[in-house]
């Protein structure tokens, strides 16, 4: 209940603001002085405060002073009483700090004006503080964000890219100096080591790319009508040259006809999804991709048999940066995923999981096949 308190020395007066007051459903509490008023203040913390300026021990306008002073009264709304209309003494109440003043001889509909005026005030000005505060948490976040984004690309710069460098001119380097000892089978797992790094560079730089983009606001959706179908089995096809010798992908289509696909987005929700379904399955795995219509959507499915996800772990899959803990000795960097449910987003579309720890995982993406109404 809102609660005011009224400091008032002619008893009369009191007790008739006090009564109006209750009529009207606030909680009053009542002092004769400042001084009074001040201890009453500190008990009560009222919402609002109404006194009179000339009164015994402590008068109105010490009274505010004291007030103004006190850290959990500060920004309490004080209304002056004052007995005449003099100028100096409003002039001297309001510059000390009051918000309001009614001069007496004043009616229940003036002070209840003037109670509302000053409560609704203070209401909107908390309401203004609250949306600062927020913002400035917003901004926090964001900038919080932003360095851990930083943070993670150094980290990937410096130790995952550095790896795969190291493997591309390792393998180079010896297929150099000893090219002619190798057979032919060396030299072949060899170039197939520097197929596979730069590969893997080039989807690190791309997910870079797109996570800065989208960090950004400034991914770009660009949508057209294209042969499905055949756009899955084309990227199928590159990623089974680039992992043959360890897994082997399983691509079946029943959809006919075209649908609205970004293509470089579309190839990063696939580029993202087998690799995943390769790095986090045994060698030797089968992996299946399926191309279903349901209803008014496409539906593709990347099912692996691999070392799954935790139930625990599900909720958080599509954080920027999280990596489940039985993926930790694996080469990753938790942007994969963010990206595969915001270029589904774009499209319309939404994405799906379904896994069993040690067992494999199932990932479904959605897609309309009309053109999203906003993306
Ligand atoms: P990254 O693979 O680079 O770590 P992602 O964002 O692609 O990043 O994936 C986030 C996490 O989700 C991975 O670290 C892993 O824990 C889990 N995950 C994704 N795909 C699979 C999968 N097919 N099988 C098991 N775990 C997966």
């Amino acid at each position: 209940m809102t609660g005011i308190l009224v400091v008032e020395d002619e008893q009369h007066l009191q007790e008739e603001i006090a009564d109006w007051l209750e009529l009207e459903g606030y909680q009053t509490h009542v002092a004769c002085n400042g001084r009074e008023g001040l201890k009453v203040a500190l008990e009560a913390k009222p919402d609002l405060i109404i006194s009179d300026i000339s009164m015994p021990h402590m008068d109105g306008f010490n009274f505010l002073l004291e007030v103004r002073a006190n850290p959990q009264l500060t920004s309490v709304p004080f209304i002056f009483v004052t007995a005449s209309a003099e100028y100096e003494s409003i002039r001297k109440g309001m510059v000390l700090g009051a918000d309001d003043y009614l001069i007496k001889p004043f009616d229940q509909i003036d002070l209840l004006k003037a109670i509302t005026t000053r409560l609704e005030r203070r209401l909107a000005f908390d309401a203004m503080i609250a949306r600062q505060i927020s913002s400035l948490n917003e901004v926090l976040a964001q900038k919080d964000q932003q360095q851990k984004l930083q943070l993670n690309i150094s980290a990937m710069l410096s130790h995952d890219l550095r790896s795969l460098m190291t493997v591309v001119l390792s393998s180079s380097d010896l297929l150099k100096r000893y090219r002619e000892r190798m057979d032919d089978r060396q030299q072949m797992r060899h170039l197939d080591r520097i197929q596979g790094a730069s590969y893997q560079i080039v989807h690190m730089l791309d997910d870079l790319l797109l996570s800065a983009e989208m960090e950004t606001g400034v991914l770009a959706f660009e949508p057209e009508m294209l042969d499905v179908c055949a756009l899955i089995g084309k990227l199928v096809m590159e990623f089974q040259i680039i992992c043959d010798e360890t897994h082997s992908i399983d691509y079946q289509c029943d959809v006919d006809g075209s649908a609205y696909i970004d293509r470089r987005l579309f190839r990063q929700i696939m580029t993202n999804l087998l690799s995943n379904s390769v790095k986090y399955s045994p060698d030797g795995g089968q992996i299946s991709v399926r191309l279903e219509a349901e209803g008014d959507h496409i539906v593709l499915k990347i099912a692996d048999k691999g070392i799954g996800i935790s139930s625990d772990d599900l909720p958080h899959l599509f954080d920027p940066f999280f990596r489940a803990d039985n993926a930790k000795k694996i080469g990753g960097t938790g942007l994969g995923l963010p990206i595969v449910k915001r270029a589904a987003e774009l499209h319309g579309g939404t994405v799906q999981v379904i896994s069993e720890l040690g067992h494999g995982s199932c990932f479904m993406i959605y897609i309309p096949r009309a053109i999203p109404e906003q993306s």
